[in-house]
């Protein structure tokens, strides 16, 4: 409809006319707020149903600002497609509920970030998706548990907070063999590791943490390297609505733009304080893939390319008590969950985030009673050094 003098100002009011650029065209990326496109012709809005790539209709199943994300997201991981969504949940979320049916079997890392595992265990208890446990690094060890059933392998690249890596490569290549699809959550990873040049089939990630980089949004994005399997994803995803919001995902087309100084920055930050952290006398152990002495040094050397990204741990001598006092008494680091944040966040997970375990059950998870978990953000290394010796004072009684 035109709004013109023949109607009454209420009516000019909700239909004032929308420009579409001539002649020019936005550089940067506007934000289509509105999550409604009109059309001239019922077949054309009839066509409009028809899926990704069909003209925009409805925000829930597709915004131009979303796309832009998604376009970015591909792009980053080297996929055929990519769908955003609400939150790094989402994104897990609509990979396996779209590709798992009843009796399907998964096979999953044991380090795997809790809310994946939580999803897991529901689609066990609840919908009798059969799941076993790996270690990530041991291709034999994926070969023995692989069933006729078994549909999926689920690895983060750099696992939370111990830092283990997965070997991306000799384990997709197990599964491929064998016709499972293996997702690959590279949260902690992005540009260090591209899982679908390795031979991973989807990349899921918390788009909250690095892409953001800001801490500003929360949400996600699955990127694939085949189109069928995006097409069968995206058709679930749509009906799950774990759509992306057209304002986050403007946000993380900005973040996506310091993409590369971020990370780099992060993982040079990490590098510096996790040799000072191994060298300091009330430290007992540090867990950071770009230290020697990790047990999985060499195989990040092949998986990561460019540094070892942004998160470390670390014990204190001392115990719980230590690594508690640590968390609370930094002063430039902030005692907070998350990462990839321009803040460098730390956390004591023995009292938080892990707080139901007792001693033996994080020592089966891996984690130390003392460990701190440091996500190194962008201040100067110096000052972070200064704030994390005062600390350790502190810690150190
Ligand atoms: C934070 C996180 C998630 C969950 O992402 P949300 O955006 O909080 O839903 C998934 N995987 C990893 C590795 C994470 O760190």
């Amino acid at each position: 409809m035109q709004p013109s003098d023949a109607h009454r100002p209420q009516t000019r009011a909700v239909h004032p006319s929308v420009e579409t650029p001539a002649g020019s065209r936005p550089l940067g990326v506007p934000i289509y707020q509105g999550h409604l496109f009109a059309f001239d012709d019922a077949d054309a809005l009839a066509a409009a149903f028809d899926g990704p790539g069909a003209p925009y209709m409805y925000g829930r199943i597709g915004n131009p600002t979303v796309t832009a994300f998604e376009n970015a997201a591909a792009e980053l991981e080297g996929g055929a497609g990519a769908y955003a969504t609400a939150s790094g949940m989402g994104a897990i979320s609509a990979v396996l509920l779209a590709l798992l049916r009843t009796g399907d079997h998964v096979i999953a890392q044991s380090c795997l970030y809790g809310g994946t595992w939580a999803l897991l265990r529901d689609l066990r208890e609840r919908w009798g998706v059969e799941v076993s446990e790996v270690s990530g690094d041991d291709p034999d060890e994926v070969r023995a548990a692989l069933r006729p059933t078994t549909r999926l392998l689920y690895l983060e690249t750099i696992a939370n907070p111990m830092t283990q890596v997965a070997d991306i490569p000799a384990l997709a290549a197990v599964a491929r063999e064998a016709g499972v699809i293996t997702v690959v959550d590279n949260t902690f990873a992005p540009l260090l590791c591209r899982p679908l040049d390795l031979g991973a089939d989807i990349v899921v990630h918390s788009a909250t943490k690095y892409m953001s980089g800001h801490g500003d949004i929360v949400g996600g994005v699955a990127v694939f390297a085949d189109h069928a399997v995006y097409r069968r994803v995206w058709d679930h995803a749509v009906e799950m609505g774990a759509t992306a919001d057209p304002f986050a995902a403007w946000l993380l087309v900005r973040g996506m733009a310091t993409l590369p100084m971020r990370v780099e920055r992060h993982s040079a930050t990490a590098l510096e304080l996790a040799r000072r952290l191994a060298a300091h006398p009330s430290v007992e152990n540090v867990h950071y893939p770009g230290l020697p002495g990790h047990p999985q040094h060499e195989l990040a050397g092949r998986v990561l390319s460019g540094g070892y990204g942004g998160v470390l741990s670390f014990e204190p001598a001392g115990g719980r008590d230590a690594g508690r006092t640590f968390s609370e008494a930094v002063r430039v680091a902030r005692l907070a969950p998350s990462l990839g944040d321009t803040k460098t966040l730390v956390m004591h997970p023995a009292s938080t985030s892990h707080r139901q375990l007792d001693a033996d059950a994080l020592a089966a998870a891996g984690i130390g009673e003392a460990t701190v978990r440091v996500a190194v953000g962008l201040e100067d290394p110096d000052d972070l050094w200064a704030d994390f010796e005062q600390a350790l004072a502190k810690a150190a009684g």
